[in-house]
């Protein structure tokens, strides 16, 4: 028996499949399927752009037992910004590889949201490329029930200390005078970092992305992300090895030269 479905998704990966046709995986609000499109590698074809990597649109499924193939499609985004910009394809592949790799049989709708607003700003270049991947970092690890707690010291009570120590390890904040012991994945940050990585985890997703850092506290940010992010998840990422080797193969959390370092030799 056949059925039909309208739904609209993101292609996150696309490979050959027989002589012409082609296999891509779509994320949708109720999860990733899989897809066959025949023939749409011939020259001419015209779902051949909206069934190509970073592509969003509304597409138009038929399910055959346990098999999903394209009927039509419409293009609703291209990215084109990505497109010919090593470093955004970079972050998107890398994007793409952290949705695949913890997707669950469960829908989890705000992850496609969460993925098309990072893609509009890579795209567009209104944000740095390091200040995307580390919010969207932490929004993923929030969305899969790893949120860090960053409410307020736990010692003191105090909301903003001038001094705050983001916790890897704990999965949360202490100033730094009410720090019992110190510990290797502790990071000592500017206030600015902790208020950013609270605008990561804590607001509406269409309010994450809209704040600016400078200089230090981009860095800090960039780290404290990327290392609680490797820290909850013990995954290797070969996009982010890939990444990393753009800008000369430095890890961007200084945490991660440690043995913890999935990447380490
Ligand atoms: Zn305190």
């Amino acid at each position: 028996m056949q059925t039909h479905l309208t739904v609209r998704g993101l292609v996150i990966r696309e490979t050959p499949y027989k002589d012409s046709d082609k296999l891509f995986d779509l994320l949708t609000d109720s999860g990733i399927k899989t897809v066959q499109a025949r023939s749409v590698r011939k020259p001419g074809s015209k779902y051949a752009a909206v069934t190509q990597l970073f592509s969003y649109g509304e597409f138009c499924l038929r399910i055959s037992g346990d098999r999903c193939y394209l009927d039509s499609a419409v293009s609703l985004s291209a990215f084109y910004g990505i497109r010919n910009d090593l470093e955004a394809l970079a972050l998107a592949s890398y994007c793409s590889e952290l949705i695949r790799k913890t997707a669950t049989d469960q829908p989890q709708p705000n992850l496609l949201r969460l993925f098309l607003l990072a893609l509009h700003h890579l795209s567009e270049h209104d944000r740095p490329p390091a200040l995307v991947k580390a919010v969207f970092e932490l929004r993923l690890l929030t969305e899969l029930g790893l949120m860090p707690n960053l409410v307020c010291c736990p010692v003191c009570l105090n909301y903003l200390p001038p001094h705050p120590v983001l916790r890897i390890h704990d999965a949360d904040m202490i100033c730094r005078d009410c720090r019992f012991e110190r510990h290797p994945l502790d990071l000592e940050v500017t206030p600015s970092v902790l208020l950013a990585a609270r605008q990561a985890v804590y607001p509406e997703l269409d309010r994450i992305f809209q704040f600016r850092l400078k200089g230090e506290s981009e860095a800090q940010f960039a780290a404290y992300a990327e290392s609680y992010l490797l820290h909850q998840l013990r995954l290797s990422l070969p996009t982010l090895k890939f990444y990393r080797e753009l800008h000369g193969g430095e890890p961007v959390s200084p945490l991660f030269q440690s043995p913890e370092d999935p990447f380490a030799e």
